[in-house]
């Protein structure tokens, strides 16, 4: 099948099986000037590995050091603006072709795209907490204090170190997640996009689905068990797939 024909199957395919689900990782979001992990060359894990700098054993090791590697990349994803691929999930989602998306993805792309039902399974950088007395805060007042040369930031009822309300590594899944599994269980159609789906209990979801779709760059694994792979970028895709539906991506 040449890429044409792959974006006509995937236009049939949401016809047919309506109201599908999507599940987006970090490549989606590339085009948006957001860094994702695994891409050959530009990935992060190129330059350290995630799973030291952004865990929960960093964190309680040495907090300050944890903002000092971590603060400067969360913030700068607040400056982002959805591309395409946001766009069009969240007029797919108003046109009834899509139930919601899950991401694992932390920028919060998806609602500032217009998105409406969205699981952020590994969390959001909306809000912090306090890692003591779980008060909950907005994600500015960590960074504002932070700025102004408190590091670790400290909650201000107990005096707790403050932690994003992101799920780190070794860190226990959000009740999203939960939910997002309970949502896929029996879906008719999920469209994997920008995930290399190695990083579980994530990765595993695409096996709830009937059928799989997987828009991504690179091979994942779980190619070899989806309907329709297309190996391309997810912004092109969806402007593709928006034409072939005849809708435009933005009302
Ligand atoms: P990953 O880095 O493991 O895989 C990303 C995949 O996206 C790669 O296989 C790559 O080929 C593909 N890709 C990159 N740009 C693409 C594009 N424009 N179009 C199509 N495909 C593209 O990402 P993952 O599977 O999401 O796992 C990484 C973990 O890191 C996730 O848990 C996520 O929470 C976190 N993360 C999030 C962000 C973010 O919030 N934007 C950024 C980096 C990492």
């Amino acid at each position: 099948m040449n890429y044409h024909e792959q974006i006509a199957a995937l236009a049939d395919l949401l016809k047919t099986c309506r109201p599908a689900y999507a599940l987006t990782g970090a490549g989606i979001s590339t085009e948006s000037g957001i860094p994702d992990f695994r891409s050959p060359g530009t990935g992060l894990w190129t330059k350290y590995d995630p799973m030291k700098t952004a865990s929960l054993t960093a964190l309680r090791r040495d907090p300050a050091r944890f903002y000092e590697l971590n603060l400067t990349r969360w913030t700068s994803y607040r400056d982002c603006r959805p591309n395409n691929a946001h766009l069009a999930l969240a007029r797919l989602e108003k046109l009834g072709y899509l139930a919601g998306v899950i991401t694992q993805n932390i920028d919060g792309l998806h609602i500032k795209a217009g998105s409406q039902r969205v699981w952020e399974v590994h969390g959001h950088l909306r809000t912090c907490r306090c890692t003591k007395c779980e008060s909950v805060y907005p994600f500015d007042l960590l960074v504002d204090l932070y700025k102004s040369g408190q590091n670790p930031p400290l909650c201000e009822k107990c005096g707790g170190v403050l932690r994003p309300n992101v799920v780190l590594f070794e860190d226990r899944m959000s009740d999203e997640f939960f939910t997002a599994t309970q949502v896929l269980s029996g879906c008719q159609l999920l469209i994997v996009v920008g995930s290399s789906l190695t990083v579980y209990p994530v990765a595993g979801l695409p096996q709830l689905a009937r059928r799989v779709v997987i828009i991504n760059r690179d091979p994942t694994s779980w190619d070899e068990h989806a309907e329709l792979v297309i190996r391309h970028s997810a912004g092109q895709v969806f402007t593709d797939l928006m034409a072939a539906l005849g809708e435009p991506l933005e009302e």
